[in-house]
């Protein structure tokens, strides 16, 4: 699987060993990323599957992350001037995701650590979105707001787990955004579309008198549910609804309610720091929302840098690297993914 370039090795001094590689496949996307030995991360190389119609098939996506692997590879060693004689371990998303694409990744894991003789570990892809936020945003102990495509949890570190306090009980926001574009031709991701007409409605309009369209709230006590407003949402389109307006009020019910919930979990824990993870965490007006909500109570809201909030391998490698260096390391035998791996899991041997 890993084809290493002789002629980088002439033009690199690092030590041998230096780097951990992350590898990133529970869905949509297949990632290669990096971290040094002291956790810093390199940027990623990474290609998202985009079906011209449908949705996200696992096999397809499957396929898709096997013919990219070593292109990918090849361009992030390149990108970083490194060769595999520079990977002291390897890191892989050993769940939750889907099936054949955590395979994948699993797969190219086991092939990189066997080949280069080094250690190899499986980390919880929701926990990985967690440190990369804690790291890139200096938070020490925050409430996780993590709304990607098919997860939408909050999390707090409690006893020595990260426990979820409250989740979707259907379908993930993303998902939720990507469906609905769907069914509009809009092909995915859906949801930075549905953020662009949003924004360009909302500038159309005369603030004193701006008007929202009425939608279900998506929160269910502690919990989440998202397919009502999304039904609801379409229901609009369908009666002539112009869809700005629809995307616009989809955004502020859907939003909404994510941080209502988490608003009750800060005040619940007393915790005082909000992170934002997960691809949905990408869009400025819920970045916006959580900003003031934190400010109202005195507390502070952080999003890490796009690029760390969509999937990608160097969260997986900065996972990789913390539990590693706290002793844990998988081996042949218990490398099986686990589609259905939950982020409380996981026990946190690592400081918080
Ligand atoms: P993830 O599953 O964490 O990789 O995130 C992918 C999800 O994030 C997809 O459902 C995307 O539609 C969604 N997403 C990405 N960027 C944005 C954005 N700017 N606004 C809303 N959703 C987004
Ligand atoms: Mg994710």
């Amino acid at each position: 699987m890993l084809r290493v370039q002789e002629q980088w090795l002439s033009a690199v001094n690092m030590a041998k060993g230096t780097f951990t590689l992350g590898i990133e496949s529970t869905a949509h996307t297949l990632s290669f990323g990096l971290v040094d030995s002291d956790g810093i991360p390199l940027p990623s190389s990474s290609d998202t599957i985009r079906p011209e119609k449908g949705g996200i098939h696992p096999r397809e996506a499957a396929d898709h992350h096997k013919d990219i692997a070593n292109q990918l590879l090849e361009n992030l060693f390149e990108m970083h001037g490194i060769s595999g004689r520079h990977i002291g371990a390897v890191a892989y998303s050993q769940g939750p995701g889907l099936g054949p694409c955590l395979r994948v990744g699993a797969a190219i894991a086991r092939g990189i650590s066997s080949k280069l003789d080094v250690p190899m570990v499986g980390v919880n892809h929701c926990v990985a979105h967690i440190e990369i936020g804690k790291q890139q945003c200096g938070c020490n102990d925050p409430i996780l707001l993590y709304v990607s495509g098919g997860n939408t949890q909050v999390i707090a570190h409690l006893e020595g787990k990260y426990r979820v306090l409250g989740e979707t009980l259907d379908i993930g926001i993303g998902n939720m955004l990507d469906k609905f574009a769907r069914a509009q031709g809009i092909p995915f991701p859906g949801g930075p579309v549905i953020e662009r007409l949003a924004a360009e409605w909302l500038q159309q309009q005369d603030s004193p008198s701006l008007q929202g369209l009425e939608l279900p709230f998506a929160v269910r006590g502690m919990d989440l549910a998202f397919s009502g407003v999304m039904t609801a949402a379409q229901r609009l389109i369908d009666n002539g609804s112009d869809l700005g307006a629809v995307c616009w009020s989809l955004q502020e019910h859907a939003f909404a309610a994510c941080v209502e919930v988490a608003e009750r979990a800060l005040s619940h824990t007393g915790k005082s720091e909000l992170l934002l993870g997960g691809g949905v965490a990408c869009n400025s007006r819920l970045r916006t929302m959580c900003k003031q909500m934190a400010e109202e109570r005195s507390s502070s809201s952080h999003a890490p840098p796009r690029m760390y909030c969509i999937d990608n391998g160097t969260m997986i490698a900065l996972l990789g690297h913390i539990e590693l260096e706290h002793g844990r390391t998988t081996s042949l035998a218990e490398s099986a993914v686990n589609q259905y791996l939950r982020t409380d899991e996981t026990t946190v041997t690592w400081a918080v």
